[in-house]
């Protein structure tokens, strides 16, 4: 059976990059053809264009939302804000987000939107007149609503953007009870979730720190097991970088190298995030930094220094064909999505390096997404209704035990064993739970094929399953 088209691969293209993953894994499923098509293929490609004021005149907007795969629904996905947004970029992201949803069971389909602007250059009023426009577009074409397509931040959006999202979309749609529920990654106080905002780079520390536990796999490529000790170089000082590197400190890993887009800097002994972080704000650059022992104008060289794990966290197409000669690290926790091509990635897997791939190392925020989605629909806050039941519970509990044994406890001690779980508590048990089962998950797929060459060729396994045995249960497929 022919291909559609936007299934045809092409070099250049981060699309066909995905559907190349895809073919290579596919052929260690037993999926019809046709059915391995559906799966692979947009389903929905929205490109419009609106015109906003600008100064004295107007300015025309290029913007896109794709909704790859309606096999679960709604749909989910970021919306990137950057003037290098084009279609085959949120075509790519949207396919990647289908992958990653069936990888960590989360239910939805995957999506993508874009909106190509550089954010710096627009005033917070241009940034609110956009996005509320964007979403008025998407609300005509039914192509956004809680049941419908949940848009989340990504590249060059967050909260606030969020917000916007939210307040049109439930200015368009009085009295819809379920309105909040139609996008995700908002701030707390526009019933948005604690700790989503960290999700996707504490996911990421939480993958790396699966993956090096794991003695046999680090003995092959001749490191030991465990975080400590572990050298870690990140590219990207954003919302995914900066909390990949919080955590990954946080797990006892040495982060020796920082790459922003102005440069990069290094320290063979660490750096300190707060301290880059604050130096960043204060000084607009992350060159000059006190603590560097070098430093690099070409932030792309600071992907080559010596370490043990490199994470891209910024943006695609980092590690080509043209560097990966030059890449040190042993490890790759791929953060951002789509930073190696597959070219690189070969090179690196006869290297015998493990990557870890995008579709599961950055679903902590598809998964956090998630909780925030449900607690929207259900109209209360995680642990609400059972904290301080659990506590009574408990306290009754300790109560007896001291009393039977005769032993009493210290106050840490009572409080520690007595409190009942707040909602950043559970999201992030919730969170740690599906990254560690879904590591294991698709270790276990590659484990068992001595053909499957890699993680993400496992990954993209378990996820075809995933949406294949979904069409057939629907009977779209007989
Ligand atoms: P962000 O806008 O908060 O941060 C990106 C950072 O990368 C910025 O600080 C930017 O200056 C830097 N950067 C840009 N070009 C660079 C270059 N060439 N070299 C070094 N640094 C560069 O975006 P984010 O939300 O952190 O997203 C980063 C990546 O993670 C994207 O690929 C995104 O799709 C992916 N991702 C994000 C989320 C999320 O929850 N935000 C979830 C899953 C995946």
């Amino acid at each position: 059976m022919a291909k559609s088209i936007d299934a045809a691969h092409s070099d250049t293209s981060f699309f066909g990059d995905v559907c190349q993953f895809f073919d290579h894994a596919a052929q260690f499923t037993s999926h019809p053809e046709g059915l391995l098509d559906q799966i692979r293929s947009c389903n929905s490609v929205y490109r419009f264009r609106f015109p906003i004021r600008r100064g004295n005149g107007f300015e025309v907007i290029d913007a896109w939302r794709v909704e790859h795969s309606h096999h679960k629904s709604p749909t989910k996905g970021g919306i990137r804000y950057s003037e290098m947004v084009n279609e085959d970029e949120v075509m790519a992201l949207a396919a990647l987000m289908t992958y990653k949803c069936a990888i960590v069971n989360v239910p939805f389909g995957g999506a993508k939107g874009g909106i190509k602007i550089n954010p710096k250059e627009y005033t917070t009023a241009e940034l609110e007149t956009i996005t509320r426009r964007y979403t008025v577009e998407l609300i005509k074409k039914n192509f956004i609503g809680p049941a419908i397509d949940v848009p989340a931040p990504d590249y060059g959006s967050g909260e606030r953007e969020m917000s916007w999202i939210a307040d049109t979309y439930q200015t368009m749609n009085p009295g819809q009870l379920d309105a909040l529920g139609c996008v995700t990654g908002k701030p707390l106080a526009l019933h948005g979730i604690a700790g989503r905002k960290e999700a996707t780079g504490r996911g990421v520390a939480i993958s790396i720190r699966e993956c090096v536990d794991i003695a046999e796999d680090m003995k092959k490529m001749g490191l030991t097991a465990g975080m400590s000790g572990k050298r870690v170089i990140v590219q990207g000082l954003g919302n995914v970088g900066y909390h990949t590197i919080k955590y990954l400190i946080e797990f006892g890993a040495t982060v020796v190298g920082i790459c922003e887009y102005e440069g990069a800097i290094y320290n063979s002994s660490g750096l300190n995030l707060d301290e880059v972080f604050t130096h960043r704000k204060m000084t607009g650059s992350i060159l000059g930094f006190p603590g560097a022992q070098k430093e690099f104008k070409n932030s792309a060289e600071g992907l080559e220094q010596d370490c043990d794990i490199l994470v891209p966290a910024a943006l695609e197409n980092q590690i080509t064909i043209s560097n990966v000669a030059n890449i040190k690290a042993k490890i790759i926790a791929e953060a951002a999505n789509g930073p190696t091509t597959p070219e690189a990635a070969e090179v690196l897997m006869n290297r015998g390096c493990i990557i870890i791939p995008d579709m599961y190392c950055n679903a902590g925020g598809v998964t956090v997404s998630y909780f925030e989605w449900l607690k929207n629909l259900s109209h209360v806050a995680f642990g609400r209704m059972d904290k301080r039941y659990e506590e009574n519970a408990n306290l009754n509990l300790v109560n007896m035990v001291e009393k039977t044994t005769g032993v009493t406890l210290d106050a840490v001690q009572r409080s520690l064993i007595i409190k009942g779980a707040t909602e950043l508590e559970l999201v992030n048990s919730g969170l740690e739970d599906t990254m560690i089962r879904s590591y294991h998950e698709i270790r276990d797929v590659q484990m068992a094929n001595p053909k499957i060459d890699g993680l993400r060729t496992a990954a993209f396994v378990s996820s075809i399953d995933k949406v294949a045995i979904s069409y057939m249960n629907m009977g779209i497929w007989p």
